[in-house]
């Protein structure tokens, strides 16, 4: 599938593995990332970095030239700081959103974004189904919901080819550990390697489904692949998981 792709958020943690991989493959990739959570050291010299604002209409449209699809990652990826930012982070998370999906429809080109497990609620059932219940009780998830039904309404309306990935957990290398909002495998992986004692909040039987990074890239680039094997408007959303609990005392064990 190698061809020219736009990444928004490729200096964050799962978007730079997925600009590594396409480069590997032998695609060109634009990345477009303001920086904010994002590193540019995350970023190989053989992607090239645009730094701006997704909500900035006007430079999506130039750095989207000669691309053959876009891959959405870019994000305000915080459950509390979606609620503590509401009307910011829906401007990124939502309205943002809509201008790719709008400029993805008039160029004719495939998106892939991605979603959240926990448009589900906080369910700790496993497996979880497509088709289960919806319950986005947070600004982060409910923004992340609707873009999937705005990509079915694009679908719909203007012909627009998505596929949502419903991220669960991810874990992997560049994963910020000093971050207030990171995954807790990064932060108990930091906790061991300073020699500190891993704290765990609450009874530690909460579990989670994780995954790991490479499989999400994966996941990425066989979506992208499949809207590209069809000119048909379509708007498929599919968790991308294990299906394996695992509780947050067993994460400490290992
Ligand atoms: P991240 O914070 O490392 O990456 C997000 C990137 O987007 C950063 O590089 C940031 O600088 C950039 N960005 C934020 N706002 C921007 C804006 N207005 N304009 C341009 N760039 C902007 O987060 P991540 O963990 O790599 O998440 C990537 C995507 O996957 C996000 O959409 C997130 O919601 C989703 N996701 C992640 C997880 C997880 O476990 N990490 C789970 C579910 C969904």
């Amino acid at each position: 599938m190698s061809q020219r792709y736009l990444v928004t958020g490729g200096c964050g943690f799962i978007g730079s593995h997925l600009v590594d991989a396409l480069i590997a493959d032998g695609s060109q990739v634009v990345v477009l990332d303001d920086l904010s959570t994002g590193q540019r050291s995350n970023l190989t010299d053989a992607a090239e970095l645009i730094v701006g604002d997704i909500r900035d209409q006007d430079l999506l449209v130039q750095v989207s030239e000669g691309c053959g699809g876009i891959f959405h990652l870019a994000a305000i990826a915080s459950v509390p700081k979606c609620t503590q930012q509401w009307r910011d982070s829906h401007s990124i998370n939502l309205s943002a959103s809509i201008g790719i999906f709008e400029l993805a429809a008039s160029l004719n080109i495939p998106v892939v974004y991605t979603s959240f497990s926990a448009v589900y609620g906080d369910v700790e059932r496993t497996p979880i189904g497509e088709d289960d219940p919806k319950l986005p009780i947070s600004a982060y998830r409910a923004d992340k919901y609707a873009m999937e039904l705005h990509a079915s309404a694009g679908a719909r309306n203007r012909n627009l080819r998505s596929f949502g990935l419903r991220f669960f957990n991810v874990y992997g290398q560049r994963q910020d550990p000093s971050s207030p909002y990171s995954g807790v495998i990064a932060v108990f992986m930091r906790l061991a390697l300073d020699g500190a004692p891993v704290t765990v909040h609450g009874s530690g039987e909460q579990v989670r489904d994780f995954v790991y990074v490479a499989d999400m890239v994966e996941a990425c680039r066989a979506a992208m692949k499949r809207l590209q094997g069809h000119q048909a408007a379509s708007a498929e959303v599919i968790n991308v998981c294990t299906g394996k609990a695992t509780s947050i005392q067993m994460l400490k064990r290992f």
